[in-house]
This record gives C-alpha cells, structure tokens and sequence, in this order.
C-alpha cells in the first residue's frame, strides 16, 4: 500500500532557480528517452541505457545521473501505458490511435525521485539538483505520522518534487507499506450507482445527494457565463479563479462520500460500481439531453472512483466493477429490461409491479450483476441476490439474465 504527503521546505531563491533547472533538464532528458523508444518501438529500461545515456548525458550536462535514470523510469513507464491506450484505440479508431500524442514532459513538470535522489533522515531531507543536493529541514503534520506510523513498517521510497503555480518548492513524499495489504472481511456486497440526482446511491437504499453540488455547479455555471461574455482581463483572471473553488468544491465533495461510505458502520467486504470508463455509456442510457450531458461532463466519476479506492483500501473493502448496460433499465425483481418502466427517480415495473426509487434498483442491479459473475467464474457468493431475499421465493428468471432484445411489444 502506498500513501504520499505534501511538505513545503523553506528554500532559498538560489535553491529554488537550481530547481527550477533541473526541471528543464529533467523534462529534456524524459522527452528524449520517449522518442528513443517510440522510434526503436522498445520498452526495455536496458535497451534505453546502452542507446541514449551517452548522449543524454551530453545535452543534459548538469543533470545528475540518479535523475537521468528516474527520468528514464518514468518514460519506460509512460510509453508502456501509452502503447496499451493506442492499441485499446485501435481496435475502436484506427485513425484517431494514429493522431494520439505521444508522452511529453513540459518545463514545468514534477519530477520523480527514487530512494538514491531524496533521502529523509529524522527531519533532514536532502535531494540532488544540477546545483548541488539541496539539504532542508522539514516537519512531517502529525496527523499523517500518527496514521502512518514507522512501527508498522511503513518505509519512505521517494518523492515527487516540483514547484507549484505559485512559485512554492514542494516536496510530494511517497510511503510505502509492504506488510499491510488488504486484510478482506466476510461482509456483504453492497452495490453502488452513480448519478446526478443522487452522487451514490447504495443498493440498501441510502441516498448521498448531490444538492449542494448542483447548486453551487448552477451558481458557477451562471458566473461563467457572465464573466466570459464581459471577456476583459480582469474577467479572464476571474474566470481562473472561480475554476479552482470549483474543482476545489468536487474534490472536497468527493472527499467526504469516499470517506463516509469507506468508514461504514455496516460490515461491508466489497463495494460494486458500474464501469463508467467511457462515457458513451451514459449516453446509451438515453441520458442525452443537452442539460444532462452538461451536467455529465462537469461530473468527475473517476475523482470519486479513486478516492474510494484508496480510502476502502485500508478498511479491507474492496472495489469492483461490472457492465454498466441496462441497470438503470432492468426490474431488479423480475430482471426484464423495459426502458418504459423508469419515469423520472422512479421506477415500476410493467411485468410485475416491483416499485422503488430508479437508483435504487439500479444499485441492486449492480450488485446482482456482481454476485452472478462471481458465481460463474466459480467463486463463492457472499450473500444472496436481492431477488431470491426480497421476495420469499426464488426468482422465476436466473438472475442476472439479459435480455438482448426487448420484449416483443414494448415501445
Ligand atoms: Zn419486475
């Protein structure tokens, strides 16, 4: 498991401008690997070394080699996710993977450090630069060493360090913990939809809303609007401004759903999501309105997706995912897709009467659809379909089944 915390060492101006360099040098030294490999189509960390260091070296005279090598790292890495994407894309648009772009590294990058180029011994951390390595006295809030603390064998393992937009050194310190990986609990599975209405929705029907996002998103939305018509300079600035609280406001939301579903009181082992990784999903949903696609792009799933990732981590909770096709138009009684069923946040079945709240049964269905894949692929399921509890008897349909046309008709 790894953690990272944030410090601000108190640095020089000359300090700060030697970092400012070694960042330039950095980039150049990535964005030099990156076309060394793409040109040779290699990933291989050695093939890179014996072909480019000489010259890397060269060009980047001052960079020390410990930093040649974490750029190198970086770039094995960022050209190995970038040739995964490009054949992903392939398959779907030949002719957009050709257009991808390939990694680059701007001047004003972070810059990743291994264990040989950041050390932190009590309070004293040190790092290499072009200059010389930098030596800084830092403090550590108490609130993480509390959490993290060294007895549990958590070791620091580099940092990423960079200079902020306002020109404040900062220093991202990467913890690693080896021994406390997840420890699973035999809870239940607890299924999760996501919405506008209601940010999460749970399949034991609590509501997390999305009130106050959608108000303060209207009020920014109408300030924007305003300000970018007006278009003067100071309207620019503004306009800047108002797009961090904003994103500031998301995140903060984020936070506190991650944070209050993670530290459930209910014994939960894994929590369900439907895979909203493209889009496109949504708008098969028939969600397709103008409005709603403003609302959609403005929403960020996969803040919220990460943030509860790492916080269920500790917990022992784990996070799943499944097809997100039909939940929200499935009867998670009688598992019959009928998009008619749904009208507004309610949702009544055409066949056999099942009312309730559309996310709801969406939830369910996620967690179902969850269950029935793990039965398939031979797992044990830890509880049972809602449909077989809920109602007293079997269900009459196997559950999870999808109806690959809709019943005959049905508009
Ligand atoms: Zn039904």
């Amino acid at each position: 498991m790894r953690r990272s915390v944030t410090v601000f060492p108190d640095l020089s101006a000359k300090e700060v401008s030697a970092i400012v360099e070694t960042r330039k040098q950095y980039a150049k030294a990535f964005n030099m690997s990156v076309d060394c490999l793409i040109s040779n189509s290699s990933t291989s960390k050695r093939f890179l070394h014996e072909v480019q260091y000489e010259r890397i070296k060269e060009e980047c005279h001052s960079l020390p080699t410990g930093l040649i090598q974490c750029a190198r790292d970086v770039a094995v890495e960022a050209v190995k996710t970038w040739n995964v994407k490009r054949t992903k894309l392939k398959q779907r648009n030949p002719k957009k993977a050709e257009r991808m772009r390939r990694p680059s590294m701007k001047e004003k990058c972070t810059m990743r450090y291994d264990v040989r180029t950041v050390t932190l011994r009590g309070s004293q951390l040190t790092f290499s630069t072009c200059d010389r390595r930098i030596r800084t006295i830092i403090s550590i809030p108490g609130f993480f060493t509390e959490r993290y603390p060294d007895s549990e064998g958590w070791k620091q393992k580099g940092a990423n360090i960079g200079v902020n937009r306002k020109g404040r050194v900062f220093v991202n310190l990467i913890y690693e913990c080896p021994d406390c990986d997840i420890v699973e609990n035999d809870g239940k599975i607890v299924g999760l939809d996501r919405g506008i209405y209601n940010i999460v929705t749970t399949s034991d029907g609590t509501h997390y809303g999305a009130k106050d996002v959608r108000r303060v998103k209207r009020k920014y939305n109408h300030v924007r609007s305003e300000l970018q018509e007006k278009g003067t300079r100071s309207a620019r600035r503004r306009l800047k401004a108002i797009s961090g609280c904003e994103k500031r406001f998301v995140h903060d939301q984020n936070h506190c759903i991650s944070k209050k579903l993670a530290n459930t009181d209910e014994d939960v082992s894994v929590y369900v999501l439907e895979d909203l990784s493209s889009m496109n999903m949504l708008r098969l949903r028939g969600k397709s309105n103008r409005t709603m696609r403003k609302w959609l792009s403005n929403w960020s799933y996969s803040d919220l997706e990460f943030k509860l990732i790492y916080k269920c981590q500790r917990n022992g909770i784990r996070v799943e995912f499944v097809d997100a096709r039909y939940t929200s138009q499935k009867c998670c009684v009688c598992k019959t897709i009928d998009k008619a069923s749904r009208k507004g946040n309610r949702y009544v079945c055409r066949h056999c009467g099942n009312a309730m709240h559309a996310d709801v049964n969406a939830a369910i269905n996620i967690r179902d659809s969850y269950i029935t894949q793990t039965l398939k692929s031979g797992q044990a399921a830890v509880n049972q379909p809602y449909g077989w509890s809920a109602i007293g008897k079997p269900a009459t349909e196997p559950v999870g089944k999808t109806l690959t046309s809709k019943p005959s008709g049905l508009s």
